[in-house]
């Protein structure tokens, strides 16, 4: 459905603006239809600028996006603004990405009545309609007539899944979104993406910083891990979490408080980081860029930065993964 290729994003630099900054290096990637991909990482490893780029939100600097085998910046209108329907995303932050002058029903209806996904006013509010309905939000009318600023997060968060849903997407790029809802909503939320993704066959991009959410809603699907802006590990996340491969992600899985202690294998639990400090991308390491953390590190991982390799079927970045994997796990 969507791929990328060598896709990385600089910024420039505030202090100096010759320098660019890699919010996101050399990324790879395939998303194929119906697939679940959790994406995570620490704040500033790049999560959201991935999530961007899948959307066009932000246009790579190099490499290229391809929708269904074409790159994006060839396709024809036609086809970006069929692109632009199958591709939606969900923000962490549902009261901003709602407009707060405008009711709900006349916020989803405009991209329905832009699109002409539906012929008048009337259609669009029976389409809603169904939809809040078999999303929860009942009595629709309830839901439909309020402005934001009336509902609960929880509320506006399965609002701006139904706008996602609405248009009917192949794709749902879903960055935090349950991060600020209440944790005894969380999982409500997180059935409801994972139904769609069975009803509808609707792939998701599931954006977060939490191990558990990732496992709940990607337990038959793909686990990407990102460091600094690039993915260092990727894997069906079973298989990941039972042996995580690279350092990082066996610190993020030691870091999973005791109240999920399936996310924590008893051999990891003493995987010391040397520093809990990630550095900025502004000021990246030489080399593999998780070597000043890392317990493992030798010379060559200051001196040379790792690529993406196949490894027991998956993916990691990381010099010395044999080597760790064959000397035991508690590091230096
Ligand atoms: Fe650690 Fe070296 Fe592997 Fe980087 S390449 S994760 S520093 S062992």
């Amino acid at each position: 459905l969507i791929e990328l290729e060598n896709v990385s994003v600089y910024f420039r630099s505030e202090r100096n603006r010759n320098e660019r900054v890699g919010a996101l290096v050399g990324m790879n990637l395939k998303i194929a239809p119906g697939e679940i991909i959790a994406v995570v990482g620490e704040s500033g490893c790049g999560k959201t600028t991935l999530g961007k780029v899948i959307t066009d939100i932000y246009q790579p600097t190099e490499g290229r996006i391809l929708y269904k085998g074409k790159d994006l910046r060839s396709l024809t209108r036609q086809e970006y603004r069929e692109y632009r329907l199958a591709v939606q995303m969900i923000h962490q932050d549902s009261y901003a990405a709602l407009n707060p002058n405008r009711t709900i029903f006349q916020s989803l209806s405009l991209p329905l009545l832009q699109h002409r996904l539906v012929r008048n006013r009337q259609q669009a509010w029976d389409e809603l309609y169904n939809l809040f309905g078999e999303i929860g939000l009942t009595p629709p009318e309830q839901f439909l007539e309020k402005y934001p600023h009336q509902l609960s997060g929880g509320q506006r968060q399965r609002i701006l899944l139904a706008r996602a849903l609405s248009v009917k997407p192949s794709l749902i790029v879903a960055d935090e979104p349950v991060s600020m809802v209440d944790v005894s909503l969380r999982i409500s939320l997180l059935d409801l993406m994972a139904r769609a993704n069975k009803k509808y066959g609707i792939s998701f991009v599931y954006i977060t910083h939490d191990l558990g959410t990732a496992r709940y809603i990607a337990h038959h699907g793909r686990i990407a891990v990102m460091y600094l802006g690039r993915m260092v590990e990727m894997n069906q996340i079973q298989a990941a979490l039972d042996h995580p491969a690279h350092p990082y992600f066996h610190a993020l899985i030691a870091a999973v408080p005791e109240a999920d202690p399936t996310l924590r294998g008893e051999r990891l639990r003493q995987l010391p980081l040397r520093s809990f400090d990630m550095p900025s991308v502004v000021n990246a390491p030489p080399g593999c860029k998780f070597h000043p953390r890392c317990p493992y590190a030798e010379e060559v991982c200051a001196r040379e930065e790792p690529g993406l390799r196949e490894y027991e079927g998956g993916m990691v970045a990381c010099h010395l993964v044999e080597k760790i994997r064959a000397g035991g796990r508690e590091g230096k």
